[in-house]
């Protein structure tokens, strides 16, 4: 990124990518940035579930803490290193004559798994569902096509010379083989203009 800036004076305001770029912790660093990402998020911290979602439980600020939809708390427990989440759950207690448990959770109580970048998640949730991402998602491929030329058909797919200037200059050399076969192929498919007849 500091190439970008160094070249062209600013950050772009927004970064589209695919879904493995989807993670937490990029979404949070585009966040910090001011940079859209049109980015679909990768991960869901609680998995695939028919089970109430986060969106059923209300977050306390105050105390930490989350209230279920039957206004039982979820206390904070802690961070999850693994899977990069704070842990709030219930007691056994609090769930145990709960007439929505069937609905809320398969164990014997329930366990709340926040995204430690969730509110970036989140932004990048509502992002994808505006116009703007199937815009910038059709951009994209676009691109993504060039380089999957230059892979495939040109021979890009590994450089042969190490080195930033060395590289740019088989990038050039590559996008210029790519261009003229673009103008060959534009060239080639113009109409013949039609010779005047008396
Ligand atoms: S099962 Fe527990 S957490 Fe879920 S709604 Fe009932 S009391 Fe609340």
């Amino acid at each position: 990124m500091n190439d970008i800036v160094k070249r062209h004076g600013s950050l772009p305001q927004t970064l589209a990518a695919d879904t493995t770029y989807g993670n937490g912790e990029l979404l949070q660093w585009l966040d910090d940035r001011g940079i859209a990402a049109y980015i679909r998020v990768k991960e869901n911290p609680n998995g695939p579930t028919d089970l109430y979602g986060i969106d059923q439980f209300t977050y306390i600020p105050e105390e930490n803490c989350y209230l279920c939809p039957v206004g039982k708390i979820l206390k904070y427990i802690g961070i999850n290193a693994r899977n990069r989440t704070h842990v709030y759950h219930s007691t056994v207690k609090r769930c145990r004559d709960c007439l929505q448990k069937s609905r809320c959770t398969r164990g014997k109580y329930r366990t709340l798994a926040i995204h430690t970048c969730e509110p970036a998640r989140q932004r990048a949730h509502a992002l994808a569902q505006t116009p703007a991402f199937a815009i910038s998602q059709r951009a994209r491929r676009k691109v993504e096509a060039l380089f999957a030329e230059l892979k495939n058909y040109i021979g890009l797919r590994r450089l042969r010379l190490r080195r930033m200037r060395f590289v740019r200059e088989q990038f050039y050399l590559a996008a210029t083989v790519q261009n003229l076969k673009r103008l060959v192929r534009f060239l080639s498919s113009k109409p013949t203009p039609k010779l005047a007849t008396a």
